[in-house]
This record gives structure tokens, C-alpha cells and sequence, in this order.
């Protein structure tokens, strides 16, 4: 059977549908679901005109890319051309972007048409899309819960088959928790498969461009298209991706216990339990195991990545661009007041954290410490490595939460990312897999963790086990 993007290619290519005709489908169903305020922008004159050059050269029988006519929506931390790039924000309200992200050329070289941008946790600062400077994104399934985040919009297009991929970007689970909280797929990747080149920077030594689709495979193939060195981002790796591999028969999958305790919602368990028996029926075999310092990793990433947001959003001083602060008298004024009204309360407290610990008098105490932490952490998984093919954990501890529920209390907001966060500091790739539904009819997701570069193959597997028994969906 073709993956839902395969189709449209292949249906463009025949003229059995044009690239117009999917832009304006999906910017159709864009304003039919504006209730839940999963878009921050549309870039429909642009789409068309790309739509339309993408069907006079299949007219003339030229050749078009990989991904000919497919709609797609970027979070709008992505810097592309159509609409201002955000970040959520107003610090970035009227910024237009001068360039393209590196991901989104190259997607657009094959051919893919975005369309919109959609809504997050302004520079992606959140796990619910309720930071957004613009209001709050709606859960697909639910209304009256968030949508996760902070790629939140991108989950809930997704979900709600206004594209059939968007992009996101994932720190510390801003893409698997909302995948996870919308019942679609999504993955981040290994540290480095895509480059950040053009995008909004948050925490550089764990951000990474990763995608939500309807199914692994198109997750895959997307990610092949992304995945690539680029000069003017030294992390990314030479591709590696090859979306074409599969997963062996009886892989070792170890379910690591301290995710699953008291702690953790009943029903996500429960999820969590029969998709492990769908392993087995699989002929994966499965068993528990321990990583006790993963109960840290939360308070390491809540004191290395505020560091490094601190320092990155320091450019932000309403000099060169973004928002400036009106009738300052002084250099520090401007400094002070642009950045007061620019940033969300969340981006602030990220900043004062992170000078925080970076400061000469608690750098030894909090930051040098964390980062040994992450060291004896990113160990931990490699041991596990030695004798286990993938890692098994839930993606959340629970499902999509109620609107406004967490949102004043940062602490229990920041435990909704206890399972995302690992994988993140040691750069591993990981993926949301829908797993089931809680008894009140939310997705829970499952989440699949492999070592460096097995991106490919966590997909696979994943993919497989939707084949056997034809997904939960
Ligand atoms: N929710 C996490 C945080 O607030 C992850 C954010 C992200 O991955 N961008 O840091």
C-alpha cells in the first residue's frame, strides 16, 4: 500500500490531480479549522505560484522532485519565506525572514509546498503551545486540552490531515510529547541528521529538525530529504538516512522500569503494556530494565538547557532586529525594556535560570555538575546499547492535559517531559509511535529510542508492527 505522501506524488505526476489542486485543498481545510488555532500564518500566494510552476514543468515533462506538490506546514521558528517567521513571539512579530531554513530549501527542492506556519511555545519554550505571545493551540482530539508542544500547531495540522507532514523542532520532546498528546507520528532525530541552519535557535547542543506525518514510512521519507551535511551548520553528520532499511526479525527491546512507576497515569501504562505484547506477537523479544540516573536527567536539562537559551537569546536586544522598545533614553534602557516586552514570562525565566547557573559563583555548582551528569547519563545508554537494540519507554507520563491546568505551575509542567528529556541529552534518536487511546478517547503514545544513527530503523520497526496488526487507528 502507498503512504498517504506517495500517493500524492505519484497522483501529481500522472496529472491525475495537480500541485494546485493539493495547495488549495490543504489551505481550504487550513481555514475550516481555525477554532483551534493550530495556524500563525498562511503563505497561500506564494504556495499557489509554486503549485502552479510545479504543474506547468510536469506539463512539459520535466522532472520534479521526490516530494512534487505535497503541502506542508513549518512551525514558525523555521525561517521561511511567505509570512513573517515569529518564533511565536513579539520579539519576532514582524520579522521577515532574509533567508530560507536549510531544511526548507531542500524540501522545497523536491518539490514540497509549504503553506502555512503554525503555532508553538514562543521560541519554543513549553510543552502545551499555551507560551504562544499569539494564544493557545487546541488539542486535535480534544478542545478543551492542549495540544502539547511546543510544536503543538505542527501536531494538530497533522492530525487533522490539513498537510499530510509539518515540521517541528525538538529540544527536549517538542515533538514526540504533542505527537504523543495528537496521536500522530513524530520523531527527533540523532543529534545533527538535519541541519539548524535557519531556524530559531533554543538550546544548541540538543536542538534538532525533525517531522510529524500520519505514518513511519512518510516520516522516513521526509527525514531522508532532510537529513544532510551542511556547511554552514559544523554539527550536522554527512546523511546517513536511508529511509529504504528494515528493521530484523527479533530485535532486543529493553523497557526501561523507571518509566512506568507510580508516577506514571494508569492508562498510559496500560497502553504502554499491550504495545509491548505487540512486540512479542511480533517475535521481538522484550524485557525490563534499569537505568536509575534517568530519574535525573529532568534537572540536568532544567539547568543545561536554560544555560544555553540564556546565552542564545541574547542577540535579541532590540538593536539589529526584533522588537524595539519605544523612547528609551539610554542604551540600557532599550536593552531592558525590549526584552522585558519581547519575551514571554517563560522565556524570562529560562534566561534568569540560565545566567544563573552560568554565573562565576554557581557555575561549578550547577552547570559543571550537570554536564557530568549528562557525561555518566549519555553512558548509562550506551551500556544498554551492549546488549539491547532499541529502548522502550511511554513518550508522557500522561495524556494531553486540560487547558490551563499546568500552565501556572512551571514545576509539574517541566515533569511532563520527564521521558522526552533523556534521549535529548545524550542526542539519541527517538520517535512517538501511537500506541492506544486512554479510557476517555485521548492518544497515548509510546516512545522508541535507539542509539546514534538508527533512525531509519527505529521507523521500520515501528512501521512493521503497524503492518502486522494495522495500527491502533
Ligand atoms: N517542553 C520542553 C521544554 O520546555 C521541550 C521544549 C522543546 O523541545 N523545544 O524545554
Amino acid at each position: 500500500m502507498m503512504s498517504q505522501i506517495e500517493t500524492i506524488v505519484t497522483e501529481v505526476k500522472k496529472a491525475q490531480t495537480t500541485a494546485r489542486n493539493q495547495v488549495e485543498r490543504a489551505l481550504a481545510k487550513a481555514e475550516q479549522i481555525t477554532e483551534y488555532h493550530a495556524l500563525l500564518s498562511l503563505t497561500a500566494e506564494r504556495a499557489l505560484q509554486r503549485a502552479d510552476d510545479i504543474d506547468l514543468a510536469i506539463a512539459r515533462g520535466e522532472s520534479v522532485g521526490k516530494l512534487a506538490g505535497v503541502p506542508f506546514v513549518v512551525k514558525d521558528n523555521y525561517l521561511a519565506f511567505g509570512a513573517p517567521t515569529t518564533a511565536a513571539s513579539k520579539m519576532l512579530e514582524n520579522f521577515d525572514a532574509p533567508l530560507q531554513a536549510t531544511v526548507v530549501e531542500k524540501l522545497e527542492a523536491e518539490g514540497a509546498i509549504c503553506i502555512g506556519k503554525s503555532n508553538l511555545d514562543a521560541f519554543a519554550h513549553g510543552g502545551s503551545t499555551e507560551n504562544s505571545y499569539f494564544g493557545v493551540t487546541h488539542n486535535a482530539i480534544d478542545e478543551s486540552r492542549v495540544a502539547g508542544g511546543s510544536s503543538g500547531g505542527s501536531a494538530v495540522v497533522t492530525a487533522l490531515d490539513v498537510v499530510p507532514f509539518a515540521l517541528g523542532t525538538d529540544t527536549g520532546g517538542s515533538i514526540r510529547q504533542p505527537a504523543s498528546f495528537n496521536g500522530v507520528y513524530g520523531i527527533k532525530p540523532t543529534y545533527g541528521t538535519a541541519s539548524r541552519y535557519g531556524v530559531v535557535a533554543m538550546a544548541s547542543s540538543t536542538d534538532t529538525m525533525g517531522c510529524f506525518a500520519k505514518s513511519a514510512e512518510d516520516v522516513a521519507l521526509v527525514m531522508s530529504i532532510m537529513a544532510g551535511r551542511d556547511e554552514r551548520d559544523m554539527t550536522t553528520l554527512p546523511d546517513f538516512f536511508d529511509s529504504t532499511v528494515s528493521a530484523q526479525p527479533g530485535r532486543r527491546i529493553g523497557v526501561i522500569k523507571e518509566m512506568l512507576d507510580d508516577g506514571v497515569d494508569r492508562d498510559v501504562v496500560s497502553v504502554t503494556r499491550q504495545y509491548i505484547d505487540r512486540l512479542v506477537a511480533a517475535g521481538h523479544s522484550v524485557t525490563e530494565v534499569s537505568m536509575s540516573i534517568i530519574k535525573y536527567a529532568l534537572a540536568m536539562y532544567y539547568v543545561i538547557v536554560p544555560a544555553e537559551i540564556s546565552s542564545n537569546l541574547a542577540r535579541y536586544d532590540g538593536v539589529r532586529y526584533g522588537h524595539r522598545a519605544e523612547n528609551a533614553k539610554t542604551l540600557a534602557e532599550l536593552y531592558g525594556r525590549s526584552r522585558s516586552e519581547g519575551f514571554v514570562t517563560e522565556n524570562k525565566r529560562r534566561i534568569m535560570v540560565g545566567s544563573y547557573v552560568l554565573s562565576s559563583g554557581f557555575f561549578d555548582a550547577y552547570y559543571l555538575q550537570a554536564q557530568k551528569a549528562r557525561t555518566l547519563l549519555i553512558q548509562a545508554y550506551n551500556e544498554l546499547f551492549d546488549q539491547y537494540d532499541f529502548l522502550l519507554t511511554p513518550t508522557a507520563p500522561t495524556p494531553a492535559f486540560a487547558i490551563g491546568e499546568n500552565a501556572n505551575d512551571p514545576v509539574k509542567m517541566y515533569l511532563a517531559d520527564a521521558m522526552t528529556v533523556p534521549p535529548s541529552l545524550a542526542g539519541l534518536p527517538a520517535v512517538n509511535v501511537p500506541a492506544g487511546m486512554s479510557s476517555n478517547g485521548l492518544p497515548i503514545g509510546v516512545q522508541i529510542i535507539g542509539p546514534a544513527q538508527s533512525d531509519a530503523v527505529i521507523l521500520s520497526l515501528a512501521g512493521q508492527l503497524d503492518q502486522v496488526d494495522g495500527g491502533t487507528r
